[in-house]
């Protein structure tokens, strides 16, 4: 274990010592960072994707989650935390968040959950989870909270505007701010970033957090269950983005007392009647096959929000029933919710819907689950999409 810990320390010296010595090229300030994009410590590291030194640190990092001793020292006393996630938090949002929460009060910190909006009830089973402040409703006790703050905790997101107006309001105050997430390209937004696009979950970087803390005596059951949500929904109950280790960590938590059927029967075993005809609607009035780019779609129009009652959470999972189809390699939600028109796409493969969204959508994600948010019609929606399929017919097709 000493040899162990000497080997750790020694790494995180080299990369501490390979950060300060490299200074930056001009032209590599502009470049997107790293695509390996393992960062840890003290903001991203700004290498050009692919270069040697991105490679060389990727390679380090991904070896062991290294924690700057100076953020080790600012969580080791009580400070005033606020932990913040995306707006339409789903498992993997309230799940880290929760974990983070309940992890943080055993050094004595006073935490606090805040979310842009609603979670979907199914999470309710998580302890805590009735204290968590949603600004959409809270706004003014939102303000106030975050005023008294001085860590700020940022949990599966990577760009202030994935938190909408807490984003604004949260820029502009002091705090040290945390950022552990695993989407793709994070922005500059906090002093300490840990990103791992190829991590499950956030819930499995919480945990590898808690594990580099060298805290595992505080990962009980409670933490446990919450980090347990968080992988079992991004992965669709193990189906993706898994690797061994995740099989470990869940083994592991297992292990810790955490009661694995009972977080999948609270989680999946809770659909209301009206679920599964919304879903019948889906498939039977509302789902299009496009065999030429293999893709299918489903949309649902403000009018049938009204019909099935559809509440937050009503539509997540709705999309994947596509993918299960064999010749389907890209499956695109589209639907009119109450303010907005979302989309959400998946994809089997080497199919980038991250790069689709980002590029035609202004929006971010995942390379086989991203979404996005349009402001125009559910019809010029729904067209826009189309009309883009040609231009990925090869990669569609191939
Ligand atoms: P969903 O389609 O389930 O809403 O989201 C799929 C993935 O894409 C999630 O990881 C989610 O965080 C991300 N995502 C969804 N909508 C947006 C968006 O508007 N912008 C960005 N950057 N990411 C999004
Ligand atoms: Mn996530």
């Amino acid at each position: 274990m000493r040899i162990f810990n000497g080997l750790k320390n020694k790494i995180s010296n080299a990369i501490q010592t390979l950060r300060s010595s490299v200074s930056l090229p001009a032209f590599l300030a502009s470049t997107p960072p790293c695509s390996v994009s393992k960062y840890v410590g003290r903001r991203p590291l700004p290498y050009r994707a692919g270069s040697k030194a991105c490679r060389c640190i990727a390679r380090i990092c991904r070896l062991f989650m290294v924690i700057p001793s100076a953020l080790k020292e600012l969580l080791h006393y009580p400070h005033n935390v606020a932990v913040i996630s995306h707006r339409n938090p789903d498992g993997d949002a309230i799940g880290s968040s929760l974990a983070m929460q309940h992890y943080l009060e055993q050094y004595g910190h006073t935490v606090h959950v805040l979310f842009p909006s609603e979670y979907p009830e199914e999470f309710g089973f998580l302890p805590a989870s009735e204290d968590i402040l949603i600004w959409d409703i809270h706004t003014e006790e939102c303000r106030q909270v975050l005023n008294r703050k001085n860590v700020f905790i940022f949990l599966d997101f990577n760009a202030l505007n994935r938190i909408d107006k807490m984003g604004e309001y949260v820029k502009d105050l002091p705090g040290k701010r945390i950022l552990i997430d695993h989407h793709l390209y994070p922005d500059p937004i906090a002093d300490y970033v840990f990103s791992e696009p190829e991590a499950s979950s956030t819930c499995e970087l919480v945990y590898r957090f808690i594990e580099a803390m060298g805290d595992m005596q505080k990962l009980n059951p409670t933490v446990g269950k919450c980090i347990y949500t968080g992988i079992v929904t991004d992965t669709g109950s193990f189906k993706h983005a898994t690797n061994s280790r995740v099989f470990r960590i869940a083994a592991d938590l297992i292990d810790r007392g955490m009661d694995d059927t009972d977080v999948q029967d609270k989680i999946f075993n809770s659909n209301k009647i009206k679920n599964l005809r919304l879903l019948g609607h889906c498939l039977i009035n509302r789902m299009e096959y496009l065999p030429e780019y293999r893709t299918a779609y489903i949309w649902l129009t403000r009018k049938d929000y009204e019909t099935f009652d559809i509440q937050r959470g009503d539509t997540e999972g709705i999309v994947n029933y596509l993918l299960t189809v064999r010749d389907v390699r890209l499956a695109a939600f589209i639907h009119n919710q109450p303010n907005i028109v979302k989309l959400s796409l998946r994809s089997k493969g080497d199919i980038d819907v991250q790069e689709i969204c980002r590029t035609h959508f202004n929006g971010g994600g995942h390379k086989n689950a991203a979404g996005a948010y349009s402001h125009t019609s559910l019809k010029a929606t729904i067209d826009k999409f189309l009309s883009i399929l040609p231009l990925y017919r090869d990669v569609l097709t191939r």
